[in-house]
């Protein structure tokens, strides 16, 4: 990723921790199992195509790499979190690969890191964790006990053609309901979404979907602003959500406010403005083009190079009273490539019920 705060983001945003629903607290021990494993995996995170349930107090701490090949770390910011590593087979290749090899060289990777570092270290081949096991993944399962111990999978997915190496760590003695834990959300990790025409990205506190086609190149996460930015050829989607709405904009008009806050398109558009209705609230509604000027030139150079210019723009933003934050969607594409827009904003989670519910006893 280009963007020199990619790979390193910032402490995950705890600031908005009091909105969440207080019912996922930390269970002590391993208990909880037989349930259906779903009552403490509270939050979704959905990052490049990956999907999971995990506990509330976890969050996205780390990741790299592209849809392509990339690595992830969702974590509790002490003890306990989950490891994701993968990497695409190319279409052409005829056998799969072999995941106890992958396994083996990964075993090799983690014992010379060990041996740097003068750690003791003990791999264990094991079965696959049954809730891994999918009819198109061949899997191979792990364990590791070092300064922390693992409980792990290595599976390659015909459908998604990913090798995908998944741990969940946590304290070296296992406490803290390691087995349990694991289980449960390695079970949850999908490498690839059903509808293989949208990918859920959610983190933090935002949850949208975005066509499958669309690539991330840049993204800002900070406590009170999140925003990704997303480039299929010459098209460009920003997804943005502000916290604590009110405090941010006061009484200015959205419109306004937008162009002064927004890292999309926006600022460089030139628009009309009209108003409509998003998950039941009042929404802006903008289409336009590039404005005269600098993003003239971004057209001509773009229009040069024999690539479709972006010369519409379209965007949907929209204040959520209940959940206090501000969305805003922006799109700015070639006459070709369908607005997506819209569908974007229903896709876009707004405010929970909990919220709405507050509101109204308030
Ligand atoms: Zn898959
Ligand atoms: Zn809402």
């Amino acid at each position: 990723m280009r963007n020199a705060a990619s790979s390193a983001p910032p402490a995950p945003s705890r600031a908005t921790a009091s909105e969440r629903p207080s019912g996922g607290e930390k269970e002590p021990g391993g208990e909880g199992r037989g349930g259906g494993g779903k009552g403490r995996l509270q939050r979704l995170i959905g990052w490049q195509g990956f999907t999971v349930d995990v506990p509330e107090d976890w969050d996205l701490t780390g990741f790299s790499g592209t849809d392509e090949s990339g690595y992830l770390r969702i974590d509790d910011g002490a003890e306990q979190g989950l490891e994701v590593k993968w990497a695409t087979a190319p279409k052409k290749m005829k056998t799969p690969p072999d995941v106890t090899v992958r396994r083996e060289s990964y075993f090799r990777a983690l014992r010379q890191t060990a041996r740097k570092k003068r750690i003791d270290l003990e791999t264990k081949e094991v079965d696959a964790p049954r809730p891994v096991l999918r009819p198109d993944r061949a899997a191979a399962g792990f364990t590791w006990t070092g300064d922390r111990k693992a409980i792990g999978a290595v599976w390659y997915c015909q459908t998604c053609r990913r090798t995908v190496i998944a741990q969940v760590l946590g304290a070296r003695s296992g406490k803290g309901g390691l087995s349990g834990i694991a289980a449960e959300v390695l079970g949850t990790l999908r490498c690839h979404n059903d509808d293989a025409e949208w990918r859920t990205w959610a983190l933090y506190d935002l949850v949208t979907e975005v066509p499958a086609e669309y690539k991330l190149v840049s993204q800002q996460l900070m406590n009170v602003y999140l925003r990704l930015q997303f480039a299929k050829g010459t098209a460009r989607l920003t997804v943005e959500q502000w916290s604590l709405a009110s405090m941010a904009r006061r009484d200015s008009y959205l419109d306004v406010w937008l162009q002064a806050n927004s890292r999309g398109d926006v600022r460089e558009a030139r628009f009309m403005t009209d108003e409509g209705e998003t998950h039941g609230h009042p929404a802006l509604k903008l289409v336009g083009g590039p404005a005269l000027g600098r993003p003239m030139v971004t057209v001509a150079r773009e229009a040069l190079s024999l690539r479709r210019p972006a010369t519409r723009f379209g965007a949907v933003a929209w204040e959520c009273e209940p959940g206090n934050k501000i969305y805003a969607l922006q799109l700015m594409r070639p006459a070709r490539v369908r607005d997506v827009v819209s569908e974007v904003a229903e896709r876009t989670r707004c405010h929970t019920p909990d919220e709405a519910g507050k509101k109204k006893t308030t």
